[in-house]
């Protein structure tokens, strides 16, 4: 199914709000299988309107329109399609007392009844979270969706009312999965899955993000056979890159390093240096409080980084002696000529018995250069608690 995307507001055309509708809606249209071909911004102004519904109705059978349904005489939207369309805009008495009805209970003045209007071939879609209800329309094997511009009275809608009633039309899925990287740099994952990256269904992408590289996997089709092939590239995927991976989809990376911690035996006690506190200011809100101790470490003389992760391991053991794990994590310019400009971080996690801090128990790692130092240590500190104790 082809479809497009229509925001209504004059203050999109000022460059007062920004269209986070329509960003909204291109992702739920390919969730859905729905081709999106055109996004439009257009103001409050009927004749132009009903110009884009025009070129709509020659070259889409979808339009999702948001904007422009509220009750003052500035929201067109509903006056703009009817005039389109060649029919009349009617108060619908069902409607107009069920939104009396619901602003009597929130206590809010009766509306006028533009909200209740409706032409012959639009269905009401019924707002969860407001009082503007949204227009299915269907004619001439076209499908028009007016909805709120209300971002969150969109989604409501859009979700309980659209999302349904589209799925069964569009005969095809959109399936999605993203795979988190860290210690990897993009070139090198492009380099490995170059040949995956040709391909136009399913498609493989990687990307640079803050967090690390990302590969996200895209296919089209059925349900079941695109659920089928998802499976199978990710598995391919993962086949590749395994060491690296570290989550998937939303997934951050101290909530995987916490789920990690939260079934190790603790408590953690943590020094920082150079990260200002960003370490365990990550990891407290996942933690339960008496499995974390922040120990504040004083910053030392520049030493050589090896050495300055000794001692505050030393230091962290000595203050928190209950502790059943350390991890340490220490940012920095660097100093030597061979270490990459600007940038180190060194992170140590271990247990209190290991008596002496083991070279292999000090990982020291080139930072992401988006991040700088800072935010590199906490990275990687997070990826070395995920390297060194199993998920839960
Ligand atoms: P209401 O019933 O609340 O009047 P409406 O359908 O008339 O809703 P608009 O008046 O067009 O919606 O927009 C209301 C508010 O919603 C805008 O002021 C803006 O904050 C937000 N909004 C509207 N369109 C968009 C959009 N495309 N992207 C992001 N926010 C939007």
């Amino acid at each position: 199914m082809r479809g497009e995307i229509l925001s209504i507001g004059t203050e999109l055309l000022l460059g007062e709000i920004v269209d986070t509708n329509a960003a909204w809606l291109a992702t739920r249209l390919a969730e859905l299988g729905v081709d999106c071909h055109w996004i439009s911004q257009v103001g409050d102004n009927p004749g132009r309107i009903a110009q884009l519904l025009e070129l709509g109705w020659r070259r889409s059978e979808l339009i999702v329109a948001s904007g422009g349904l509220g009750p003052t005489g500035d929201d067109v939207t509903r006056e703009a399609v009817a005039a389109f369309l060649g029919e009349e805009l009617e108060v619908d008495p069902a409607e107009l007392e069920r939104q009396r009805a619901v602003r009597r209970r929130l206590g809010l003045p009766p509306s006028n009844e533009r909200q209740a209007g409706r032409i012959p071939s639009a269905r009401f879609l019924a707002n969860p979270v407001g009082t503007a209800p949204g227009w299915w329309v269907e004619r001439d094997g076209r499908l028009l969706v007016l909805l709120p511009g209300v971002p969150r009275e969109m989604r409501a809608m859009w979700e309980s009312e659209v999302a349904p009633r589209l799925a069964g039309r569009s005969g095809a899925v959109l399936l999605r999965r993203r795979l988190k990287l860290a210690g990897i740099g993009e070139s090198l994952v492009a380099e490995r899955l170059s040949d995956l990256a040709r391909a136009a269904n399913p498609t493989v992408a990687t990307y640079a993000k803050a967090t690390g590289v990302e590969v996200r996997i895209a296919v089209k089709g059925p349900a079941a056979e695109a659920s089928e092939r998802l499976r199978e590239t990710e598995a391919e995927v993962r086949r590749r890159l395994a060491p690296y991976v570290w989550g998937v989809d939303d997934e951050t990376p101290e909530e995987v390093a916490a789920a990690r911690l939260a079934a190790a035996p603790g408590p953690l006690a943590l020094g920082e240096a150079g990260t200002r506190g960003r370490l365990a200011a990550a990891l407290a809100p996942l933690l339960p409080e008496e499995r974390l101790q922040a120990v504040e470490i004083r910053p030392a003389p520049a030493d050589a980084p090896e050495a300055e992760i000794r001692r505050m391991a030393g230091e962290v053991r000595q203050r928190a002696p209950g502790a059943r794990l350390l991890l340490v994590a220490l940012a920095r310019e660097a100093r030597e000529a061979r270490a990459p400009l600007g940038e180190l971080a060194a992170v140590a996690l271990l247990e209190p018995e290991e008596a002496a801090l083991s070279q292999e128990a000090i990982r020291r790692v080139r930072p992401l250069s988006t991040g700088g130092p800072e935010q590199g240590a906490v990275l990687a500190a997070l990826d070395w608690v995920r390297r060194r104790l199993p998920a839960p």
